[in-house]
């Protein structure tokens, strides 16, 4: 059976732009008969925690949504990244980097490159100094040695999309999986045919095709789904205002009446309906999704809808 997912990092309550994808995620999987499965999303243990967690579970289940199984944690399965990394150590297709956080920047920050791509200096390293950096003790962290092809994915909502591939790191120095390998590991190992998630994540998204192709991974279906914005066009933040199922729900919305509005706001339903996420099941139709972000008014960050 195909399957679906929704992966949060527990770092804080869902705000209405995590719930909407939540929503279309769980739409997408549920309309087509499929399993919805939970990934949290913590390994980077100063900004998340398991009382994050248990709010974000409570509030999918509030809001409506359900999934199979029992949820995900990637900070358990730490062996499974260092598995793969050492695979494409072993592969050689990633190499060591020293480079700290200000000599990327500036490094990135060179002509004739990408910007913000890291030019792959110590992929360039004489093995004389290379092997003074690793008698220097200094942690090091993995990169991906690519050669600056571009990869395309081609997303369901919003066409292809095409991107240069940096050399991204695999893990950091401190030895914490990177982000893109994380998911890529645990999009195979959890058998996800379909990732549905938040626009934001599309520049990415053809760096992870890249890496499952090298994995001999099969490469999901991906479909993209506009932001939220707050009134001045950022990316809805809880510092917003009443942003949070909770937020609402002490305004005095309904549950029923925040799924409505997000609904409406995706452009599968008229906003004055009332519903739970499966009374959408019916009428879904990934062709009605909205293609453009949802701005949020003032007046509807702050008062009851
Ligand atoms: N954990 C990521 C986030 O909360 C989502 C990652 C993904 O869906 O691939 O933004």
């Amino acid at each position: 059976m195909s399957r679906g997912r929704f992966a949060p990092s527990p770092t804080g309550p869902l705000h209405l732009g995590n719930l909407r994808t939540a929503l279309a995620a769980w739409l997408f999987a549920r309309a087509a008969g499929s399993e919805f499965v939970l990934r949290f999303e913590d390994l980077d243990p100063i900004v998340t925690s398991r009382d994050h967690e248990t709010r974000q579970l409570r509030e999918l289940e509030l809001f409506g949504l359900d999934w199979d199984g029992e949820p995900m944690r990637q900070s358990e399965h730490l062996d499974r990244y260092r598995t793969v990394v050492q695979e494409l150590r072993a592969r050689d297709l990633s190499y060591l980097c020293w480079c700290t956080r200000r000599e990327i920047r500036e490094a990135a920050q060179a002509p004739h490159h990408p910007t913000g791509h890291y030019p792959g200096t110590c992929r360039l390293l004489t093995d004389e100094d290379r092997q003074k950096q690793q008698a220097s003790g200094r942690p090091a962290a993995v990169r991906l040695a690519t050669g600056g092809e571009s990869f395309e994915i081609v997303d369901r909502l919003t066409g292809p999309h095409r991107e240069t591939i940096d050399d991204l790191v695999l893990e950091r120095a401190d030895g914490t999986p990177a982000y893109n390998l994380a998911v890529v590991v645990d999009d195979a190992a959890q058998g996800i045919e379909e990732v549905v998630r938040g626009d934001d994540l599309l520049s990415t998204t053809p760096r992870q095709a890249y890496l499952q192709q090298l994995l001999g991974y099969p490469e999901p279906i991906w479909a993209h789904v506009p932001l939220v914005l707050s009134p001045t066009g950022e990316r809805l933040a809880k510092r917003d205002g009443a942003v949070t199922l909770e937020d609402r729900i002490a305004l005095g919305d309904r549950p029923e009446r925040v799924v409505s509005v997000l609904a409406a706001s995706l452009g599968l339903q008229p906003p004055d309906r009332e519903v739970r996420p499966a009374d959408l099941l019916e009428t879904f139709d990934p062709s009605l999704i909205s293609r453009s972000p949802w701005t949020m008014s003032p007046t509807q960050i702050e008062s009851c809808w």
